[in-house]
């Protein structure tokens, strides 16, 4: 299990980075570290493997005390694995070579078949003997994805994993990544800004913003609780909206064009969504953002209800 106690990090000369960050993560758990450009995730992905010293709070990975730079001739926990923004691989030798790499030579068939069944994780194995440098930036993602796994780490640390990957490729390996970690019990954290990095893959989701956690539960409860715009916003567009002098924040599919409806609202313009439409109006001079089945023309004036069911 790994613990963050209370931990605080500062770059020197530079204003707090991160203050007071306390959670804990069990064997084979999967958490979603999210917040802003800015807010620190990198930071701490870095701290959890010993790459920088706190200035104050400990961290331990079941009994054994994680400890930066200051502590350690080669910093990094042996069995943490951490893929950076910026993955370094071999650019001139080929992807199974870079996968394979990181396996003993001593066993060649284990290694085969481990790499084999690292290409299909990554869904690569026609790339096996290109070289690295020949690949698209989403392509050496993955094979730095798959690297990190080679050994089985207890933990893996992943920074905006599928930032580099398109939307085609980005929902088929969410799903076979996350499926492979937990068949193997690996914890895994991930920085990201996506919020479906975290609906449907992360156990828990935490949201950093000025330095302090903000929240930090399901992803599930994040969403319906609603407590918050900062993190509302990370899923979905959001509306705050005062209704009958009560401010609410309401996603646009928790409104409903009804004739019943005591919301008048004027459209303003109509975006295609593929499954639906997001209709941009005006309520009471407050823009209001809901979806409907089919688009509305610009100016005409519809009654809407709030459905309070997410
Ligand atoms: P995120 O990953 O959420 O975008 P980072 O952890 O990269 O955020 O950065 C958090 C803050 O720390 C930012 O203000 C950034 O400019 C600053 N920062 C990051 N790396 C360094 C560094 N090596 N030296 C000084 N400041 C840094
Ligand atoms: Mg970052």
């Amino acid at each position: 299990m790994l613990e963050v106690n209370h931990i605080s990090f500062q770059y020197p000369n530079q204003e707090q980075t991160l203050e007071n960050i306390n959670f804990t993560l069990n064997k084979g758990e999967h958490l979603c570290i999210m917040g802003e450009s800015g807010s620190g995730k990198s930071t701490l992905l870095k701290i959890i493997y010993g790459l920088l010293d706190v200035n104050h709070g400990t961290l331990y990975w079941n009994e054994k005390q994680i400890l930066g730079p200051a502590h350690h001739l080669v910093p990094g926990m042996d069995f943490f694995k951490y893929v950076a923004q910026d993955f370094d691989l071999m650019p001139y030798t080929s992807v199974s070579e870079n996968i394979a790499k990181f396996l003993s030579r001593f066993y060649p068939e284990e290694t085969l078949k481990r790499t084999k069944e690292l290409l299909e994780v990554i869904e690569m194995s026609e790339f096996a003997h290109v070289k690295v440098k020949n690949l698209s930036g989403g392509q050496q993602q993955r094979v730095a994805i798959a690297r990190a796994l080679a050994k089985e780490p207890e933990l893996l640390l992943l920074d905006e994993p599928f930032s580099q990957i398109d939307n085609f490729k980005k929902n088929s390996l969410r799903r076979k990544l996350f499926k492979y970690l937990k068949e193997k019990d690996i914890a895994c954290i991930v920085a990201t800004h996506d919020g479906n990095d975290a609906l449907s893959f992360a156990d828990k989701m935490m949201v950093i913003r000025n330095h302090i956690i903000i929240a930090n539960d399901t992803p599930a409860n994040l969403y319906k609780s609603v407590k918050e715009k900062y993190v509302a916003a990370l899923f979905d567009d959001i509306n705050e909206v005062s209704i009958e002098g009560k401010v609410q924040l309401l996603y646009p599919h928790q409104f409903q064009v009804s004739k019943e409806g005591s919301l008048n609202v004027s459209v303003v313009t109509s975006y295609f969504k593929g499954s639906h439409w997001l209709i941009e109006s005006l309520y009471n001079n407050q823009p209001l953002f809901f979806t409907n089945p089919s688009s509305i023309d610009e100016k005409k004036t519809v009654l809407l209800r709030v459905q309070n069911c997410l």
